[in-house]
């Protein structure tokens, strides 16, 4: 059987792939591509024009909309988050940081009302590539072979998460495997586009996961609203500080792969509480209770309460 050329294992093979053909990680994605699909670079890259234009789709809906959810946990802060920072004018944040928040909640929020978006990686974590992506685009004036390659290049390091034995999977892992895992390949596919060298994507990979080390996933009443939404708005700001710093010289003491290995460690000591099941953390507060007796769910199982925090404080019997 004919060797694969351009496959990797993990962060470290895909930067030796890159070096060795002197190409950024965004074109060793594409040749992998063609390698496995046996497909043209053309057939390649319209597949990923369509990712483009759904999550531009996602985002212009979400900016304009102001529908609440089913049971009203989100909804409406992209657009308040998009019309306020015109009015606004001077921010703390960028322009293109405020805008990154607005698109990745526009497109979290656009997921909560059962929208059309791209898992990327995940539904819960969709925001934080195309918030990031998006706004440094039209930022930069930058070109459209440009948003498609950071696209690539994001893709590329989730793989090479998912290569070296880590996940996307919130049950498994939490939500550093979601939206953390998501941050990682913002920081990433932003680097390459504003001319990051691809050991720099992975250092901006490396901080931006790195920060997001232990992350539960605890939705309130286990719906992907609260806290999904606004985290992938606080992703975006992280991913592009990773970037920024990078560019500025500054270098993650740990590399990428063992930052992902860390990931596992930490995965293998959580809670099943805060993996998921919604029986943990933010979904186990009195407001967390509060949606979940709105929506009828069946109550939290009592090894889940003895670790609750606020049944303590009011001792309650459980
Ligand atoms: S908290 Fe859980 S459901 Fe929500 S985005 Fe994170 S991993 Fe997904």
């Amino acid at each position: 059987m004919r060797k694969m050329e351009y496959k990797f294992n993990n962060s470290t093979e895909l930067l030796e792939l890159c070096n060795k053909h002197k190409l950024p990680i965004s074109q060793i994605a594409i040749r992998r591509e063609m390698e496995l699909s046996k497909k043209s670079r053309a057939w390649i890259r319209d597949k990923m024009k369509d990712v483009r234009d759904t999550m531009w789709g996602a985002i212009q809906k979400g900016i304009k909309n102001s529908t609440k959810s089913k049971y009203g946990l989100v909804g409406g802060d992209a657009k308040k988050i998009y019309e306020g920072m015109a009015k606004m004018g001077k921010m703390l944040h960028s322009k293109v940081t405020v805008r990154a928040m607005a698109y990745a909640i526009a497109t979290a929020e656009q997921n909560a009302r059962m929208g059309k978006i791209v898992a990327f990686p995940t539904a819960g974590g969709a925001g934080v590539v195309p918030g990031v992506l998006f706004s440094t685009y039209q930022h930069m004036k930058s070109s459209k072979r440009k948003m498609l390659n950071a696209l690539f290049t994001s893709a590329a390091v989730g793989i090479a998460i998912l290569e070296h034995g880590g996940t996307f999977s919130a049950a498994k892992a939490g939500c550093q495997a979601e939206i953390g895992v998501g941050t990682a390949m913002a920081a990433a596919g932003l680097t390459e586009m504003r001319g990051g060298t691809p050991e720099d994507c992975l250092n901006a990979a490396a901080l931006a996961l790195k920060n997001m080390l232990g992350l539960t996933c605890d939705p309130i009443g286990g719906l992907v609203e609260v806290p999904c939404v606004k985290r992938n708005a606080m992703g975006a700001t992280m991913a592009i500080s990773a970037s920024d710093i990078t560019m500025l010289g500054v270098k993650s003491f740990v590399p990428m792969d063992e930052v992902v290995e860390a990931m596992m460690n930490i995965a293998s000591c959580m809670d099943e509480g805060v993996r998921e099941t919604a029986f943990g953390g933010l979904a186990i507060t009195p407001t967390g209770f509060g949606i979940r007796e709105k929506m009828g769910l069946p109550k939290v199982p009592r090894k889940y309460l003895k670790k609750c925090h606020n049944c303590k404080l009011k001792n309650l019997k459980i």
